[in-house]
């Protein structure tokens, strides 16, 4: 299979490659990341993948991911990883369908945060996950945050480790429990929004 048939994004747009929103980046090498304050699970299954024992290409290790962004509707369905090694042209597609799309400002994104999701996907055998919100720069977050109040001082979502996402199959409870079970870090649960925040942070979980 081709890579290219493996892709299915619409306005990839390279020049979208620019800086505006540069103190994320910076925060995000001097290692501050805050941790959204909620009420935090003292305990937590032990890791186990069977998404990944059902998946139909076990022997050759190969994942996929089916995401969609609500607010741009670009797609991504396909592999993304092959034999434990990330497939750069696809990453670089994901960050792209994971931007901020306030200012089309694209950011590396945390491939374990990608990982999380397909464990989601795949938990539930789902044909996609709707995005929310992936990437935001610093002054996107503000925004959400003056605004709703639901979004953390230094989110991670301003360092490409985080996504809200919601599916039309799996309400967003079941979804939560899910992705706290199968690998994410902090799991937020929204329900009156109807979305998961879902980011490969330190393992910690609230109710929005
Ligand atoms: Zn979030």
């Amino acid at each position: 299979m081709s890579l290219k048939s493996t892709m299915n994004v619409q306005n990839v747009n390279r020049r979208s490659f620019l800086t505006g929103c540069a103190s994320a980046a910076t925060a995000a090498a001097m290692g501050v990341i805050a941790t959204p304050t909620a009420s935090v699970a003292r305990t937590r299954r032990p890791l186990a993948s069977p998404a990944v024992a059902r998946a139909p290409h076990r022997l050759k290790d190969v994942r996929t991911i089916r995401l969609t962004h609500q607010a741009t509707g670009d797609r991504f369905r396909g592999v993304y990883s092959e034999s434990g090694r990330y497939i750069p042209e696809v990453m670089e597609i994901l960050n792209w369908t994971l931007r901020d799309v306030n200012v089309d400002e694209v950011r590396r994104m945390d491939p374990k945060l990608i990982d999380a999701l397909s464990n989601l996907q795949n938990v539930f055998d789902l044909d996609e996950l709707i995005v929310t919100s992936g990437y935001r720069c610093r002054a996107t977050n503000e925004r959400i945050r003056r605004r709703t109040g639901r979004a953390a001082k230094n989110s991670y979502h301003m360092h490409g480790m985080a996504a809200d996402v919601y599916s039309y199959k799996v309400g967003p409870r079941r979804l939560a429990r899910a992705a706290w079970t199968y690998g994410a870090g902090g799991v937020g649960y929204y329900p009156y929004n109807g979305f998961v925040h879902l980011d490969v942070g330190p393992q910690r979980r609230w109710r929005g």
